[in-house]
């Protein structure tokens, strides 16, 4: 199977080509043709299978051979492409210009959290493409910088990610800015790498006979990423890291935490034991994490510490290792972390530091994926077993009953918010030392036990 044989034309084909991919990977094989036909599609793809070209190149094929029936000179958007965080954001519009590059199509990626005014200039010249993050593309509707009335394809990427925020409003309030769905009308693209009832509910209001397409089994991590806990203490989870790091020489390594406040401990303690490292979260400015992101690709730092709403969506190639540095509470998140690795058929190595604390969160995991991950205990740093569990979030206040009848709190989001990540701030806090264990410790991957 080529990408010639599925129907693209010789422009598309052509850029493709010299970026390298030789053959299509199975998510295009099954998407493009029938994205190209003008069906909608509901499609479980990880992240990692080669999604974005998926939708990408045949919506590219669509827009540039059905040429827009407006004759000024600024093109209407005809293709809307939403995505959960910025990152995402400017990842897609890279592939886009990247795959369109032989075409006369014009695109723009607008999110929030940077200056408006280029945004608005730019949606002012016209595009044909639009990639968003939904809040602000609602502000730019709201101010009149853009008008949604004559999208052909809507694009939901990440679309179980995208309501893990809490955008399914903003995504209900742009859909009706759109218009009418159907065969014949508006054509749209549902991406999702787990499928909740709430997708289903989203999909079924939206998606009109809509075909299927599944290339990973729903809710499975990625056949090519080798998965290990490495069990250990709350209080060691930074020294151990720092030594897994240095001994094994890793030079790019991404780093999950709960929180960000825990991502920016972490980093600090890094640096001090003379790794380089950089935090990329929700708090961080546009700016700073743009660099971290550009740093850590180029290899001037070696890990990124990250929390699961930045690290959404980052595609770095053949990134080899992703390090839980602790386990997130929604079982959904540590299939996308580890999606992180082992992408587009490279091999990649996910690892989780869990401590006592943890075990609830590591059952929820194992029980999602259907399969039980090898612990593998490494000598030095054996978990003490006279050490309790304890909870890993704060207690909650205790609510006013009139409160807690109407307090409803649904939202993952807020209640992450809420998450005081005892455990990681303990571990950041010391930091690595007990240097006597360390060196017992050092030597190979041979000094790895199962245990
Ligand atoms: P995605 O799942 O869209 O984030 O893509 C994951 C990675 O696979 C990206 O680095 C793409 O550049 C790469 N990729 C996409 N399609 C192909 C292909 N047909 N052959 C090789 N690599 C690909």
């Amino acid at each position: 199977m080529s990408f010639s044989n599925l129907g693209l034309s010789t422009e598309i084909v052509r850029a493709v080509s010299e970026k390298g991919y030789r053959h299509p990977t199975p998510v295009q094989a099954q998407a493009i043709p029938v994205i190209l036909e003008g069906r909608d599609i509901m499609a479980g793809a990880q992240t990692g299978t080669g999604k974005t070209a998926g939708f990408t190149l045949p919506l590219l094929h669509r827009l540039s051979t059905q040429p827009h029936s407006v004759s000024s000179k600024k093109p209407p958007v005809r293709a809307l492409i939403l995505t959960p965080t910025r990152e995402l954001a400017a990842q897609i519009g890279e592939s886009v210009t990247l795959y369109g590059k032989y075409l006369s199509l014009k695109s723009a990626v607008i999110f929030g959290g940077v200056n408006i005014n280029p945004q608005i200039k730019k949606l002012n010249r016209g595009v044909d493409i639009l990639i968003a993050t939904p809040g602000r593309l609602l502000d730019l509707v709201n101010q009149q910088a853009v008008s949604l009335s004559r999208v052909e394809t809507l694009v939901l990427d990440e679309a179980d990610r995208m309501l893990d925020m809490g955008f399914i409003r903003d995504i209900r309030k742009i859909i009706a800015l759109l218009p009418d769905k159907g065969r014949g009308g508006r054509q749209n693209l549902l991406f999702s790498a787990t499928f909740s009832d709430q997708i289903r509910q989203l999909a079924s209001g939206l998606l009109h006979d809509p075909a299927y397409v599944e290339v990973a089994r729903r809710n499975t991590t990625v056949e090519t990423v080798t998965q290990t806990i490495h069990p250990v203490d709350r209080t060691r989870k930074a020294e151990l890291l720092a030594w897994l790091i240095g001994s094994n020489n890793w030079s790019q390594v991404l780093v999950f935490t709960r929180t960000k406040h825990g991502a920016n401990k972490l980093t600090t303690v890094l640096e001090k034991s003379g790794i380089k490292a950089a935090a990329i979260h929700g708090n961080k400015s546009q700016g700073a994490r743009t660099r971290a992101l550009a740093d850590f690709k180029k290899g001037s730092i070696s890990v990124l510490v990250a929390t699961d709403i930045a690290a959404r969506g980052l595609d770095i190639d053949q990134l080899p290792h992703v390090i839980n540095y602790e386990l997130p509470n929604v079982p959904e998140d540590y299939v996308h972390r580890i999606g992180r690795t082992g992408r587009a058929g490279h091999a990649g190595e996910a690892i989780s530091l869990v401590c006592v604390d943890e075990r609830d969160f590591l059952r929820g995991i194992e029980r999602l994926i259907k399969r039980e991950i090898p612990r593998v205990v490494i000598e030095g740093f054996e978990p003490d077993p006279t050490i309790k569990a304890e909870p890993v979030f704060k207690k909650r206040q205790p609510q006013r009953p009139s409160r807690a009848k109407t307090g409803k709190s649904g939202n993952q989001n807020k209640n992450r918010a809420r998450n005081n990540n005892r455990s990681q701030s303990t571990a950041a806090n010391r930091g690595p030392s007990s240097r006597g264990n360390q060196k017992k410790a050092n030597g190979n991957q041979s000094s790895r036990r199962a245990a």
